[in-house]
């Protein structure tokens, strides 16, 4: 497919969100792309290999956090297992003024975004290693304004990757699929063991990109950080995924009360 195509097409997908992209940011997108479809042919940093796909499934899943949060320059953004990048750089790109740090343990993912980084000329720290690693440590602990994270954990297990590095008032941001309202209903005694509440849980439409059965519904959960996380929290690394906390503290559930849906026009119910 023609550059100037997906370009426009990117374009014209992010506006049916209601997101404006300007040449700039088309650009480094074209870039991303290209150096992903590039570094696919030899490694498997993501299953998706269509560039529409990666357009609707990677670029545009990722922005739809805006939807849900506000990103104010200056803020620190940690994206947890980040893998090719989602949804932390193209966050950046939409808001360059955000710093932006990433956190993953595999090793193949790390060259890809060390390659990302010098390709698009763009500042962010890459951290290398586990979630649970760094939630322990000082200068990470309770120290970022938003930690988002996409595919890398259920709910629970990843309350306990995240809500350690949020700030007080900050909130914790998790991408989810259909499941998303059940997982957001079951963890929420842990989130708030963790020092979380749960403020809303969105389902956003993203746009079908012309892909037969392509329009996916994601859903958005934010919390927001109100107490400090236990010490104890997180355990050590791989703890919290060979046992994952569970609801031994009783709290009523309250997130039916919280769903909305959001589309590509707005709020549709
Ligand atoms: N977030 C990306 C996305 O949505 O395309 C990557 C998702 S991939 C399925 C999961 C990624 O999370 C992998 O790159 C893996 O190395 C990373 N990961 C899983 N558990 C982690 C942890 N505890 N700390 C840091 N990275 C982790």
């Amino acid at each position: 497919m023609s550059i100037t195509r997906t370009a426009e097409e990117l374009k014209q997908w992010a506006t049916q969100m209601g997101i404006a992209l300007s040449k700039t940011q088309i650009e480094q997108f074209m870039s991303y792309l290209a150096l992903l479809v590039q570094v696919v042919q030899q490694v498997n940093i993501t299953g998706i290999h269509d560039e529409e796909e990666i357009i609707t499934r990677h670029f545009l899943d990722s922005l739809s956090c805006v939807m849900a949060v506000n990103l104010i320059p200056g803020m620190r953004v940690l994206d947890v297992g980040s893998g090719a990048g989602f949804p932390g750089v193209p966050l950046k790109i939409y808001s360059p003024e955000i710093r932006l740090t990433v956190v993953d343990a595999s090793q193949k993912h790390l060259n890809f975004l060390y390659k990302l980084r010098s390709k698009l000329n763009c500042e962010f720290e890459i951290l290398d290693g586990r979630a649970e690693e760094y939630g322990q440590f000082k200068e990470h602990r309770e120290a970022y304004d938003l930690v988002v994270s996409r595919a890398v954990a259920k709910m629970n297990i990843l309350a306990e990757y995240c809500l350690p590095l949020v700030k007080i008032n900050g909130y914790f941001l998790a991408m989810k699929g259909q499941a998303g309202e059940i997982e957001a209903r079951d963890a929420e005694p842990v989130i708030q063991m963790l020092g979380g509440e749960i403020e809303d849980v969105s389902a956003v439409v993203l746009p079908d990109g012309g892909i037969p059965s392509g329009s996916s519904k994601r859903v958005l959960i934010r919390v927001v950080k109100t107490k400090q996380t236990p010490a104890e929290y997180p355990r050590r690394t791989g703890v919290p995924e060979k046992k994952p906390l569970t609801d031994n503290c009783r709290v009523k559930s309250q997130v039916s009360d919280k769903i909305s849906i959001v589309g590509r026009s707005g709020i549709l119910a």
